[in-house]
């Protein structure tokens, strides 16, 4: 089979809508690769409102924003279920798809493959290790993608702007936070994160504080904080660390036919930045290969 010009890793909103302005500028030979049952990328398992307005000129939830990216990429080559394992220095990819393992080549690779938060391990959150612990993205795989409730009353360690994404995706199945933690003096979102927090959402917002450890047998039981000062325990079942976003390099490798786009290229955009970001670096892409 031919190899396609430019191989696009990631089918979040960076990836997709570069591919779909390859498309435009007369260049079809694209394959995108992504890991995941499905495209759309971080969206897709957004469930709340919030996207679209950027790209779209519209308000979408963020399954929405995924389908309505999806539909623009129709009939060209998605390899979902795709895994990229490495850039090697010859420029070959490593991929495993469900028949194995495999190689793929291409003119170009653009590399869109987001960002994650950081879990519990690098945050140095001590204690046992209980279920009911877990990052925002993955609260919201379980409660928008499985509807499970993997538990009804955790801290949430944070206060950026995904922090809230966490509240809204708690309140869809029902799970009340009980405090937001917060190291600084301050809310990482800006004003009036706090105040939104307590007085619409009801949840307190302790600033100046931070997890010391994690307890709890099967499930998370209660955390011990510190709090201006104070050593405290705050009863609770589960703990959603959010944000502190670092970019998702696994396969990153550098060299004059590798583009990027999206929020691998740090700092923490949003989907719509993402999704202009892909179209100009896809019409760098389409210029290079003239
Ligand atoms: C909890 C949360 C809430 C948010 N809320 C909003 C909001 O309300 N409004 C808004 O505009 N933005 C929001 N954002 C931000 C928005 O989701 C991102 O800006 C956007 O999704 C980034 O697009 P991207 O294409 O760069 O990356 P992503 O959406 O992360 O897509 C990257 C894709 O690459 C795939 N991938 C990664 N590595 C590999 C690999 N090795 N091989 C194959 N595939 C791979 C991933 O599976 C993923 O599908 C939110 C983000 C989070 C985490």
């Amino acid at each position: 089979m031919q190899d396609p010009d430019v191989v696009i890793i990631g089918g979040g909103p960076a990836g997709l809508s570069a591919a779909r302005r390859l498309a435009e500028l007369g260049i079809r030979n694209v394959t995108v690769l992504e890991r995941e049952a499905e495209a759309g990328g971080v969206p897709r398992h957004c469930g709340h409102l919030g996207f679209g307005w950027q790209s779209h000129r519209r308000i979408w939830s963020g399954p929405h924003f995924a389908a309505a990216m999806r539909r623009s990429v129709e009939g060209l080559d998605i390899r979902t279920g795709t895994s990229v394992l490495q850039i090697g220095e010859d420029g070959v990819l490593r991929i495993r798809d469900r028949s194995g393992l495999g190689e793929i080549a291409a003119r170009r690779i653009m590399i869109a493959t987001g960002t994650r938060e950081t879990p519990r391990a690098p945050r140095f959150a001590g204690g046992s290790r209980p279920q009911g612990v877990m990052t925002t993205g993955a609260l919201q795989q379980h409660v928008y993608l499985q509807g499970f409730r993997p538990f009804k009353a955790p801290v949430i360690v944070g206060t950026e702007w995904v922090s809230f994404s966490a509240i809204l995706t708690c309140r869809h199945l029902g799970i009340r936070p009980v405090a937001m933690i917060e190291a600084q003096a301050r809310t990482s979102a800006p004003w009036p994160g706090g105040p939104i927090a307590r007085l619409i959402y009801g949840v307190p917002v302790l600033l100046n504080s931070r997890i010391l450890e994690i307890r709890g047998k099967q499930q998370v039981e209660a955390v011990a904080i510190q709090s201006d000062g104070q050593r405290r325990e705050l009863a609770c079942d589960g703990v959603i660390f959010t944000g502190q976003f670092v970019p998702e390099r696994a396969v990153f490798a550098e060299g004059p036919t590798i583009f990027t786009a999206g929020n691998v290229n740090a700092p923490l955009k949003t989907s719509g930045q993402c999704w202009h970001e892909g179209r100009a670096v896809a019409e760098n892409i389409a210029r290079s290969l003239a």
